[in-house]
């Protein structure tokens, strides 16, 4: 995927791109794309994978071992990374919408009218978060309440705060959310999707003018 989205980043409309994945050797994917005219109009709304990079961290190869290790327990993880949790307020109109299930205790992104559960009857609880955000408060879970789980902090208005040291979230500091695995595995082995917020990143995103909707003419009776 990175490898495909860094040639879009620099090809022209007309030009022929055949992406194949390849890796254990289990499966490999050909798909062949013929770049269209649009692809420049969409150029700069978001950052390229160029800046991605090179907004790396490098890490020793210990702490990636540490770091597989961490995620094979997955207690463990909980317990490790410390969860920044805390109120954002919202800077534009823009949002993304969860609905929180009540009688299971999913997460719902994109937010659902009905449990994916057929035999749950929970109430669904629709919440709006906003794409571009001010941070209000924010607070490190003590130790013994870092499994609080992420439904039972949206519940409370309270989001999760990702990629972001304790000392880039100040009280009114610019946040972007962005949409993370929540949960492991739920009641069946769903995986839930939810927002986070880190400290705003694609500025480029959010900036961008948005095409203005088409003004269709009133219709007209005689
Ligand atoms: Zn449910």
């Amino acid at each position: 995927m990175a490898e495909g989205a860094s040639i879009f980043d620099h090809s022209k409309p007309g030009d022929q791109v055949l992406a194949v994945s390849y890796g254990s050797g289990a499966y490999a994917n050909a798909t062949w794309f013929e770049v269209q005219d649009g692809i420049e109009e969409k150029r700069g709304r978001t950052p390229t994978v160029e800046d991605y990079v090179k907004r790396k961290t490098t890490i020793r190869i210990e702490t990636y071992q540490d770091l597989i290790r961490v995620r094979l327990s997955r207690i463990k993880q909980r317990l490790e990374i410390p969860r920044f949790v805390g109120e954002v307020e919202p800077t534009n109109g823009r949002a993304f919408t969860l609905s929180l299930c009540q009688g299971c205790e999913r997460i719902y992104y994109p937010a659902r009218e009905k449990c994916l559960d057929s035999e749950c009857v929970g109430v669904m609880d629709v919440k709006t978060y906003p794409l571009i955000a001010r941070l209000k408060t924010v607070s490190k879970l003590p130790l013994k309440k870092r499994f609080t789980s992420n439904f039972e902090l949206l519940g409370q208005d309270k989001v999760l705060f990702v990629d972001a040291k304790l000392q880039d979230l100040k009280p009114g500091a610019k946040l972007e959310g962005v949409v993370r695995r929540l949960d492991y595995e739920g009641k069946d082995g769903l995986i839930m999707y939810g927002v986070a917020y880190r400290p705003l990143f694609r500025e480029a995103l959010a900036q961008v003018a948005r095409p203005k909707a088409m003004t269709v003419a009133p219709p007209q009776y005689a």
